[in-house]
């Protein structure tokens, strides 16, 4: 690879990228030649240098190497010892970010297509759709707050998947708050402060990932302060995440989780069962996709579904596995390739429900008095709901009659057998009583 090849090529890139971000990080970079595989180009910073490496790398490396095949890979390097006289001195005025959405990269499942709506996250994806139409900004910023793995990244990814190609003009900067954190103490440490702050000023949409991280470090908690009023002030939209709701983030500054509190604040809820059921549902028809279809056995997703309850990631991971493990035997997913392929999982999965727990939501549930409940008082109205406490501790908890017994105010190992079997014969004809356990189930699943 010679100079005047990388000419042609940067005149290719130049149609390709546009103009202005030919000029911002394109033009600066001066190829060194290639040496045993390696094609190497000076950055005039090491801010300019890695966001060629993160935004451009492939789009050049391609065009390389329909050129050379000798090229193995490249590399940017940083200095100014020879800098072509065009290169600026600093950093251009406004680097304009590029037109493919980069900072973080997306990952293309994660569109609005396979999101599934439910209850729990309906008003998170309705905010969602509503930022990803990008027309005006009306709430600034969204800030959409929930547990592990109940979509927080998947709806951003989305938002941005839809902006790509719904306004190809806009340019949209999606990252976690470590990288920005990371980028900022590299901007700082390079003195390169002041591209940094241009580049994060000058899109269209900040989208921010896991705030809560940013919390309790202070120069990167101001910066992104700075930078957040900077873009509201502009009137550009902000999507924020984090784990928990603003005012609860530990160590976030006050004027920080008050300003994030001016837009619109939602939160994912916890998954329930039907929502569980569909997101099965769904990825089941993905994966049908890649490891071909196979017969899953009733049943099947509806046990998931009630049995793994806290994290859709842990949820499409036993999927996952199932249907690697079924395509691989060239078997049927049954209830007890379930159970076998992933003990692990449920295993890890069951909460750990206390019998004092079951007691008070029962309680609550039938509206008596949990000294009731563990008295010895033996109307039907108290004695029912006791029964029904004392059978949920033995399906829902690992403890021995006994053990239960004495949480019951004492009671006798032989009570409890005797409360349990007269659940699970009621069971048999009652259906108000099993919607009744059901409900409770998941209360205290959830
Ligand atoms: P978070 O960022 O809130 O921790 P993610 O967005 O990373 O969670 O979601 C974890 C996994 O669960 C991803 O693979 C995502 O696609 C999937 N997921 C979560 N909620 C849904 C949903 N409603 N529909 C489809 N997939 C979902
Ligand atoms: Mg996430």
């Amino acid at each position: 690879m010679v100079a005047n090849q990388w000419a042609g090529i940067s005149e290719d890139l130049r149609s390709e990228i546009g103009e202005s971000n030919h000029k911002n990080w394109i033009a600066p970079l001066e190829c060194l030649g290639l040496s045993e595989g390696v094609l190497r180009f000076r950055a005039p910073s090491r801010f300019v240098g890695d966001w060629v490496k993160r935004t451009y790398h492939d789009q050049i490396f391609a065009h390389v190497k329909t050129r050379s095949e000798e090229v193995a890979r490249l590399e940017f390097i940083v200095g100014d010892a020879t800098r072509k006289p065009s290169a600026p001195a600093v950093a251009p005025q406004k680097p304009a970010v590029t037109e493919e959405l980069q900072g973080a990269p997306l990952d293309g499942k994660y569109n609005f297509d396979n999101f599934v709506v439910g209850k729990p996250n309906e008003l998170a994806h309705a905010a969602a759709r509503r930022v990803a139409e990008g027309g005006d900004v009306t709430f600034n910023p969204l800030f959409l707050y929930g547990g592990v793995g109940l979509g927080k990244t998947h709806l951003m990814h989305a938002i941005a998947w839809e902006l790509r190609a719904k306004r190809p003009d806009l340019q949209v900067l999606y990252l976690s708050a470590e990288q920005f954190m990371y980028r900022f103490v590299q901007a700082l440490r390079d003195r390169e402060i002041m591209d940094f702050k241009n580049l994060f000023r000058s899109v269209d949409m900040l989208m921010v990932d896991d705030v809560q991280f940013i919390a309790g470090k202070d120069s990167s908690q101001e910066e992104f302060f700075h930078t957040f009023n900077a873009l509201v002030d502009q009137n550009k939209q902000i999507v924020i995440s984090a784990d928990r709701a603003p005012g609860e983030i530990k160590d976030l500054e006050a004027r920080i989780s008050s300003r994030m509190q001016c837009g619109l604040v939602v939160d994912l809820h916890p998954t329930n069962y039907e929502l569980r059921l569909g997101i099965l549902q769904r990825k089941a028809a993905q994966f049908a996709q890649s490891y071909g279809a196979i017969k899953i056995d009733n049943g099947v997703f509806e046990f998931l579904a009630h049995r793994i309850t806290t994290n859709v990631r842990v949820l499409e991971g036993a999927l996952q596995r199932l249907f690697a493990f079924s395509s691989l035997i060239g078997q049927e997913v049954s209830l007890d390739m379930v159970q076998d392929c992933l003990s692990d999982i449920l295993r890890s999965s069951e909460r750990r429900v206390t019998v004092e727990e079951i007691q008070r939501k029962v309680a609550e549930h039938f509206n008596i008095r949990l000294s009731d409940m563990l008295g010895p008082k033996r109307t039907r109205t108290i004695a029912r709901p006791r029964q029904i406490a004392m059978y949920l501790s033995k399906e829902m908890t690992s403890r021995s009659l006994p053990e239960i017994g004495r949480r019951f105010g004492g009671r006798d190992h032989t009570t409890i057998l005797h409360g349990v079997r007269k659940v699970e014969e009621m069971r048999a004809s009652d259906s108000q009583l099993n919607e009744d356990i059901e409900l409770l189930r998941r209360l205290l699943e959830s």
